[in-house]
């Protein structure tokens, strides 16, 4: 492991200083649950790291209205839990926080740095997808918003310049009567391991009808929402067998799992068909008891 110089900024226009002296050499922290690791494994050796965490302009989420929530850089993953509003809006993205490693480690892992990752198995991903989530990034002049999609670009690899901070999230709440969401995914051991397959699906009615969005992740170099499989769900109200089984097809066309450490492409996409069955079902059992049998 390379030794590093750990800078604290005060303000994110010290961060950005820092950026524009030694782009090349330097790496962003939030949580460091990520960072730290990759170091010592030496996957990455900066020369300096950058702890946003001592910003306090990044350590807030930032309710507007029903309109949706802006959460900061530094917010853990254990505050998005514990947030009623997050929860009555983003239910999936709630399970799939619940999912991530233990308490422990979700003090400090925080959102932006999940995304930021551009992990293929990055849990939050599959839901902040369907939420259609926004990604703001900062230089020392200029502001983007960027959809989360267009973000991350592959493994490890996302739309981001060395000289550029992504200072918040933007997740919009849906225009919704009732938000049902579900995160379900595969791994070795039920805590402290990366998922081997992920399935995000939520539900949101308008006027008693449905519209679902669905999500995988750790199946493709980047998680991404299932087109196809959407409309086979949104074209009429009903979900029987056949539709649930050619939803399934539609993800097992839509994915491009891989055999590694944690699982074999065949054990991938044979998990997978539960996940989705499993989610779609779960999303049903939801919408009948929180929406009151609609
Ligand atoms: C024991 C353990 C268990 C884990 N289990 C899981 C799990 O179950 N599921 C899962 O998805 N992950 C898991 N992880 C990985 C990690 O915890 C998560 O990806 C976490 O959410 C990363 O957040 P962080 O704040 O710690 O990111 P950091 O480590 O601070 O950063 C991660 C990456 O993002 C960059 N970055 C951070 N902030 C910014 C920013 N504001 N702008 C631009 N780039 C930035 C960093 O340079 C780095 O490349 C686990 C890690 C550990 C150590």
């Amino acid at each position: 492991m390379r030794a590093f110089d750990l800078f604290r900024p005060k303000d994110l226009y010290q961060a950005f200083d820092r950026l524009e002296l030694n782009g090349h050499e330097t790496m962003l922290m939030s949580g460091g649950t990520d960072l730290l690791i990759w170091i010592k494994k030496g996957l990455v050796s900066p020369k300096e790291v950058v702890d946003l965490g001592s910003i306090d302009s990044l350590s807030h989420t930032e309710l507007r209205g029903n309109d949706g929530v802006l959460i900061g850089t530094n917010v853990s993953l254990n505050r998005i839990i514990s947030h009623p509003e997050i929860k009555r809006h983003c239910p999936a993205l709630i399970e799939a926080c619940e999912a991530h490693s233990d308490a422990v480690v979700r003090n400090k892992a925080t959102l932006v740095g999940n995304v930021c990752s551009a992990v293929p198995s990055g849990d939050t991903i599959p839901p902040l997808l369907c939420y259609e989530a926004e990604v703001i990034i900062q230089t020392s002049c200029s502001k983007r918003q960027l959809p989360l999609s267009q973000f991350l670009v592959g493994p490890r690899k996302k739309n981001l310049s060395k000289t550029e901070i992504v200072t918040h999230l933007w997740i919009p709440f849906p225009k919704a009567e009732l938000s049902v969401g579900v995160y379900r995914r595969a791994s070795r051991r039920r805590a402290l391991d990366l998922a081997q397959a992920a399935v995000a699906c939520t539900v949101f009615l308008h006027q008693g009808r449905p519209e679902y969005r669905l999500a995988v992740g750790a199946l493709s170099p980047v998680p991404v929402r299932i087109r196809e499989g959407e409309r086979v769900l949104n074209e009429t109200y009903d979900i029987d067998k056949e539709k649930v089984e050619r939803v399934v097809n539609s993800v097992q066309k839509a994915i491009r799992p891989i055999t590694d450490v944690r699982g074999s492409r065949e054990y991938r996409f044979a998990v997978t068909a539960e996940l989705v069955r499993e989610s779609l079902s779960l999303c049903q059992t939801r919408i009948k008891t929180e929406g009151g049998g609609r």
